[in-house]
C-alpha cells in the first residue's frame, strides 16, 4: 500500500488556538458554567472532547438554540468560536453583562475579512460575500460587512448570475428579491447597491470559485458601464481566502498529479473546507470523506458522507484489488492529526503483512 500525504493538512491556526483557549478556559474556572456559543470547530471529537469537560453548547452549529439566552448570565463564561459570532449575538452577551472579549476565540483572518468588507463599505462599495449562508462565519461576516455597507450573500456561480442578470436589466426585482430573501442586509435596495461592488468570501471557499465569481462581476460591470469606468462600480479585490484554506487546497491540486487509485478525506461532515477538498479529489479519483477511522467498517465496506447530496452512503469494494494499491490522504482544518493516524492505520489492517507500530517501533 502506498500513501500520498498532502504537503498541507489538517489543523490550522485558528482551529488550535480555538481549542487552546477553550481549554483554557476551563482551566481557569472551576467553578463556573463554561458555554460555548456553538460547536467549536466543525469537528466532532474535539467537541465531544470538550463537552465531556463540562463545556455546554448554546446553540448547534445552524442557529437552533439549546439553552435559551435567558438562562446565561453575567457570570457565566462564554466562548466565542473561531468563525466568530454576529454583532446581534455579541450584543445580547454584552447586555447580560458577559464578558465576551475574554474567551474569544475569532481567527484573525476571519477579522481580517470583516477589516476588508470596512474599507470596502468606506470606499462606498456594497460588499458581495461569496459564502453558505447557514455557515456560522459567513453569518458573523455578514453581521459584520451589513454594518458598513449593504451587503448580500453569494452561494455559488447561480446565485452570482442572478444578481448579475439583476444589474444588467434582465431579472425582475420581484424575482430578485425572492431568490435573496435572507440573504440581503437589511434596506438592501438593488437598485442603489448593485451599482458599486466588491467580492469577499468566507474563508474556506473553494478559490477558484470565489475567483470566477468575482471575475464574472467584472465582466457584468464592464458591459454595463463599459470597461473604463469598470473602476467606479468593481473593487478589485484579491480572494479572501485564510493561508490555511490555500495551502490545504494547493496541496491537494498537487495530490492530483499522483497515480493514485483511490482518495480518503478526512473531517467534519459540516466542515466547509473538508467538503472542498473532497469536491477537488472527487475530480480525479473516486473519493470517500469520512469524518474516523471507524467508518471503515471492513476491506469491503465503507461509509462515508456525499457532499454534495449532504447524505452519509455505504460503499461496497472501496479497496481496489491490486497490489500496491495507492491511497491519497489528507484532511480538513478542523481535523486533529490523530483521526488521519487512526485512519492510515486502520487502512494498513486489511493488509496482512503489515507490521505493527509497535513492533516497527521496537525493531528500532
Ligand atoms: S480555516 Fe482559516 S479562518 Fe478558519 S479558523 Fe482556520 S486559519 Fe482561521
Amino acid at each position: 500500500m502506498i500513501f500520498y500525504l498532502a504537503r498541507h493538512f489538517g489543523f490550522c491556526y485558528g482551529v488550535e488556538n480555538a481549542i487552546e483557549i477553550s481549554y483554557k478556559a476551563l482551566e481557569e474556572n472551576p467553578s463556573k458554567r463554561v458555554f460555548l456559543l456553538s460547536q467549536m470547530i466543525h469537528n466532532q471529537e474535539v467537541n465531544h472532547d470538550l463537552q465531556s469537560r463540562g463545556i455546554q453548547f448554546i446553540m448547534d452549529t445552524d442557529g437552533r438554540q439549546f439553552i435559551p439566552w435567558d438562562e446565561i448570565k453575567g457570570e457565566d463564561v462564554v466562548i466565542i468560536p473561531a468563525f466568530g459570532t454576529t454583532l446581534e449575538i455579541e450584543n445580547l452577551l454584552l447586555d447580560r453583562g458577559v464578558e465576551v472579549q475574554k474567551y474569544n476565540t475569532t481567527c484573525p483572518f476571519v477579522e481580517k475579512v470583516w477589516n476588508r468588507a470596512q474599507k470596502l463599505g468606506l470606499e462606498k462599495y456594497s460588499i458581495i460575500l461569496h459564502g453558505k449562508p447557514g455557515h456560522e462565519e459567513t453569518r458573523a461576516t455578514f453581521s459584520h460587512s451589513s454594518k458598513d455597507a449593504p451587503s448580500l450573500i453569494v452561494r455559488d456561480m447561480e446565485d452570482a448570475v442572478s444578481a448579475g442578470e439583476y444589474i444588467l436589466g434582465r431579472l425582475s426585482r420581484e424575482r430578485f428579491v425572492t431568490k435573496f430573501e435572507g440573504k440581503m442586509s437589511h434596506g438592501f435596495d438593488p437598485d442603489r447597491d448593485l451599482v458599486r461592488v466588491g467580492v469577499v468570501n468566507q474563508t474556506t471557499m473553494l478559490a477558484t470559485e470565489t475567483q470566477a465569481i468575482a471575475d464574472y462581476f467584472r465582466k457584468v460591470m464592464i458591459e454595463k458601464y463599459g470597461a473604463e469606468n469598470v473602476k467606479d462600480h468593481f473593487a478589485d479585490t484579491r480572494d479572501t481566502l485564510c493561508y490555511a484554506t490555500n495551502d490545504n487546497q494547493d496541496a491537494t491540486y498537487q495530490l492530483l498529479e499522483t497515480d493514485a487509485d483511490i482518495a480518503v478525506v478526512v473531517g467534519g461532515y459540516n466542515s466547509s473546507n473538508t467538503s472542498h477538498i473532497a469536491e477537488l479529489c472527487a475530480r480525479k479519483f473516486p473519493t470517500y470523506f469520512i469524518n474516523s477511522g471507524s467508518e471503515i467498517r471492513s476491506a469491503s465496506e465503507i461509509h462515508h458522507f456525499d457532499y454534495a447530496k449532504k447524505q452519509k452512503r455505504v460503499t461496497g469494494n472501496f479497496l481496489p484489488r491490486k497490489n500496491p494499491v495507492k491511497i491519497v490522504l489528507t484532511s480538513g482544518a478542523s481535523c486533529p492529526d490523530t483521526l488521519v493516524d487512526r485512519v492510515l492505520l486502520r487502512l494498513l489492517e486489511f493488509f496482512p503483512h503489515s507490521k505493527s507500530v509497535e513492533s516497527l517501533l521496537a525493531a528500532g
